[in-house]
């Protein structure tokens, strides 16, 4: 990873020029995490005309409405049109920037923070790191080499990445580095009981009632994926309707379908819109289910992957189903 680029690209650009930083569309702790902080470390450098933005609804998840640097935020269609630098975090591929995707060949440099496998190879100066938990682990090291000191906001940004990342340091990923970064981040004062509850163990009353529903019609297969099982259910907009709920509150409802015992993969068909569905794939390790994602034109990492899928729910799944035997590690 070109971390002297990097600094170079920022020291050349952002004294004077537009910087804008970017992050995948329907945004999770990691990608606004990652670059909320790194934008408060370029605040801290006195960096004068600084925007941070995502691609389609401006709508923050309420488990990150209390997130530091927030006010760096601004609507895509309020996004310089020209920056002339753009810093893009947690974004494996030039899809999953929707509209913004327009502002890179513009801009006079970009930098990619990233650390997923199936990172398609876009953009200027790439810090792509598939061996890292987070993107916000990529962004702490370039923080240090532009020599801003961490403090307590920024520290609790990249520790809602780190922490969204690797599921409560739950995950293989979870490294002695990882938790070496972990404790840096602690040591700025943040309060990680508060902010694992805030993130991971509060949810509205509605949320609870249709995560019910939509865990009452799952269903399981257990001679897909080679025999080692499938566990999938779907929700739709009609679902989040009854229950008054936004869509972002359903980027909690895998876990539970992922706990199944009798299944390696888990299958979670969320509608986003007419015969249009955003699906959620996880795997214990028998199948690697970023590939399975990829073929479906999505991506993600080896265990936790997704796509745009299309047509009646069952039918999504159907074709998941059989290409998992493909992918059977
Ligand atoms: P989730 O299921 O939590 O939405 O996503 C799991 C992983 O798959 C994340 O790393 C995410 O970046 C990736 N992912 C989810 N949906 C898509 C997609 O439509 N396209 C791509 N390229 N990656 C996706
Ligand atoms: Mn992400
Ligand atoms: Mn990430």
């Amino acid at each position: 990873a070109d971390f002297a680029a990097a600094a170079a690209a920022i020291h050349r650009y952002a004294p004077a020029g537009r910087v804008l930083l970017v992050c995948h569309v329907n945004p999770d702790g990691d990608a606004l995490g990652s670059m909320l902080g790194f934008g408060l470390g370029l605040r801290r450098l006195g960096v004068p005309a600084l925007q941070a933005t995502f691609p389609g609804a401006f709508e923050v998840p309420e488990p990150f409405t209390a997130l530091p640097g927030l006010d760096l935020l601004v609507p895509e269609e309020q996004a310089y049109p020209e920056p002339d630098l753009v810093i893009v975090f947690d974004v494996a591929s030039e899809s999953r920037l929707g509209g913004l995707a327009d502002r890179l060949p513009r801009a006079g440099a970009t930098i990619v923070l990233d650390h997923h496998a199936s990172n398609t190879g876009f953009g200027g100066v790439r810090l792509v790191d598939a061996g890292a938990a987070a993107t916000s682990v990529v962004a702490e090291q370039l923080l240090a080499r532009l020599d801003v000191p961490l403090d307590a906001e920024i520290a609790e940004c990249l520790y809602v990445a780190l922490a969204t990342d690797t599921g409560s340091f739950r995950f293989d990923m979870t490294t002695p580095r990882v938790h070496e970064m972990a404790a840096r981040l602690i040591a700025t004062g943040l309060r990680p009981g508060e902010i694992s509850r805030r993130i991971f163990d509060t949810r509205p009353f509605g949320a609870t009632k249709l995560f019910a529903e939509v865990l009452g019609r799952a269903e399981l297969d257990p001679a897909a994926a080679a025999g080692r099982g499938m566990v999938w259910t779907y929700a739709t907009l009609d679902d989040l309707r009854r229950h008054g709920q936004r869509p972002y509150v359903m980027d909690a409802l895998i876990d539970p379908v992922r706990c199944v015992a009798e299944a390696d993969v888990a299958v979670l068909v969320k509608q986003v819109g007419d015969r249009e569905w955003a699906v959620s794939l996880r795997s214990k390790g028998a199948v690697d289910v970023s590939a399975v994602a990829l073929a479906f034109g999505g991506g993600g990492h080896r265990l936790a992957a997704g796509f745009t899928g299309y047509g009646a729910p069952g039918d999504v799944v159907g074709a998941v189903r059989d290409r998992l035997d493909q992918h059977v590690i």
